[in-house]
C-alpha cells in the first residue's frame, strides 16, 4: 500500500502520524511510505532520519495527499486540506466527527473511508488509541501544577515534595482513571501528600493496592470534597462520564473555602470541566485567577510536549496502521472488531451511531 504522512497544519500541532520507527516497519511489510518535508521536525525527527528509514520526502502537502491510498496523521483535516481528499482515500486520524459538522459533510463529500482513532474501542469499552493522550496529560498535570504552585506565578509557593522538617504539598485528584492514576504517580514520586477521589469504589479499592504509601483513596461526593479542598494546594480534575459532559465537582462557590495561591489544573476541561469557573486556556495564555485561585485549564495538554507524545500516539496507533496496511481497510476491519469501531465514514455514509445521531444523519 502506499501510505502519505502530511504535515500537521493545525494551529499549534507539532505531533506527526508516523515516526521513522513506523516507516521502518510499514517499509519491512512491503509498503511505501511518503513523507512530506519537515513533518517530523515538531517532533525531533529531521527528514533525514525518515528516508534513512526507507520514506521518500515530498515537498507539499498536495502531493502527499495525490499519491497515497492511506493517509496517516493526527488531526482531522481542517478546511484547506477537504479538497485534497481523493475519491475513496483512506484516512486514519483524530477526527472528533460528532462536534464538527462541515467536516463531516466534507469526508461525505469526498467519499472518504474516515478511520477515527478515537473511537476504535476493546471489547472492555476501552479506547486504546485516547489512553496515551490521558497518560500524557496526566503526568503533565502534576508538572504544570507543581510549576503554578511557585509564587511568582501566583500560587501558594509549597514545593510538591516539601524537603526533610517541613510537611509536602497536599494534592487532591477528582478521578482515578487513566489521569488521575498517572497524575497520583507523578505526584506521589515527587512526595507530595495525595488523595484520588472516585466514585467506582472497585477502582478505588484496585489504587489502593497499587499506589505508594504517600497516597490515599476517597469515596467521590460533595461532602468529601468539600470537606478536602480548604486544605489542599494543588487539585487536578481528571473525571470522565463517557459520553457525557464532565459532572461539575467543584462550584463557584467553592472558590472561597480555598486558600489563596491553590492550584486547580482542569484536565477534563476538554468535556466541559469538572471546575465550574473553569474554561479552556492555550498553551500561550495557559492560566487565570479568580478569588485568588489559579486556573488552568489548557485543552490539548500533549500538544506541549510533541517529542513525547507523538512516541506514545504512535506506539499505540502503528500496530492498526500496519493491520490496515497489509490487509486493507476492509478484510482488516473484518477480522479486527476493535478497529472496525473506528469507520466512522465510509464512501459517503457515516457509519458511526454518535456522529449521525449528531447530526440526524441515516445510519
Ligand atoms: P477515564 O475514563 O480513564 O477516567 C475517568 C474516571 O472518572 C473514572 O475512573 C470514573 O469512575 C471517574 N468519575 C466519574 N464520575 C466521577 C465523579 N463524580 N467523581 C469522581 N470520579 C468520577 O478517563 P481519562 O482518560 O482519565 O480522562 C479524564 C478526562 O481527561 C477526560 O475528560 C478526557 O477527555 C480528558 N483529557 C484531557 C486532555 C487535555 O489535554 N486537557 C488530555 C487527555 C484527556
Amino acid at each position: 500500500m502506499i501510505i502519505g504522512v502530511p504535515k500537521e497544519i493545525k494551529n499549534n500541532e507539532n505531533r506527526v502520524g508516523v515516526t521513522p520507527a513506523g516507516v521502518t516497519e510499514l517499509v519491512r511489510n512491503g509498503h511505501t511510505v511518503y513523507v512530506q518535508a519537515t513533518a517530523g521536525e515538531g517532533s525531533g525527527f529531521v527528514d533525514a532520519e525518515y528516508e534513512a528509514a526507507g520514506a521518500t520526502i515530498l515537498p507539499s502537502i498536495e502531493e502527499v495527499y495525490g499519491i497515497a491510498d492511506m493517509i496517516v496523521k493526527v488531526k482531522e483535516p481542517i478546511e484547506s486540506e477537504y479538497n485534497l481528499v481523493k475519491d475513496n482515500q483512506l484516512l486514519f486520524t483524530y477526527f472528533h466527527f460528532a462536534s464538527h459538522e462541515p467536516l463531516t459533510t466534507a469526508m461525505i463529500e469526498r467519499n472518504a473511508v474516515c478511520l477515527a482513532y478515537e473511537t476504535v474501542e476493546r471489547a472492555d469499552r476501552s479506547l486504546p488509541l485516547l489512553v496515551p493522550m490521558s497518560e500524557v496529560a496526566g503526568r503533565m498535570a502534576v508538572q504544570q501544577g507543581a510549576k503554578y504552585l511557585e509564587k511568582p506565578l501566583k500560587g501558594r509557593g509549597i514545593l510538591l515534595g516539601g524537603v526533610p522538617g517541613v510537611r509536602p504539598a497536599k494534592v487532591l485528584i477528582l478521578g482515578g482513571g487513566v489521569v488521575g492514576t498517572n497524575a497520583a504517580k507523578i505526584a506521589a514520586g515527587m512526595g507530595a501528600d495525595v488523595t484520588i477521589m472516585d466514585t467506582n469504589l472497585a477502582r478505588l479499592r484496585y489504587l489502593d493496592d497499587i499506589m505508594p504509601a504517600n497516597v490515599n483513596t476517597l469515596m467521590s461526593n460533595e461532602y468529601n470534597v468539600r470537606q478536602l479542598l480548604p486544605t489542599h494546594d494543588l487539585i487536578i480534575g481528571a473525571v470522565l462520564i463517557p459520553g457525557a459532559k464532565a459532572p461539575r465537582l467543584i462550584t463557584r462557590d467553592m472558590l472561597k473555602d480555598m486558600r489563596p495561591g491553590t492550584v486547580l489544573v482542569d484536565v477534563a476541561v476538554d468535556q466541559g470541566g469538572c471546575i465550574e469557573t473553569c474554561k479552556p486556556t492555550t498553551h500561550e495564555n495557559p492560566t487565570f485567577i479568580i478569588d485568588d485561585v489559579v486556573h488552568y485549564c489548557v485543552a490539548n495538554m500533549p500538544g506541549a510536549v510533541p517529542y513525547t507524545s507523538t512516541q506514545a500516539l504512535t506506539n499505540a496507533t502503528m500496530p492498526y496502521v500496519l493491520m490496515v496496511a497489509n490487509k486493507g481497510w476492509k478484510q482488516a476491519c473484518a477480522d479486527n472488531a476493535e478497529l472496525k469501531k473506528g469507520l466512522n465514514v465510509v464512501n459517503g455514509k457515516v457509519v458511526y451511531a454518535g456522529v449521525a445521531e449528531a447530526f440526524n444523519l441515516p445510519y
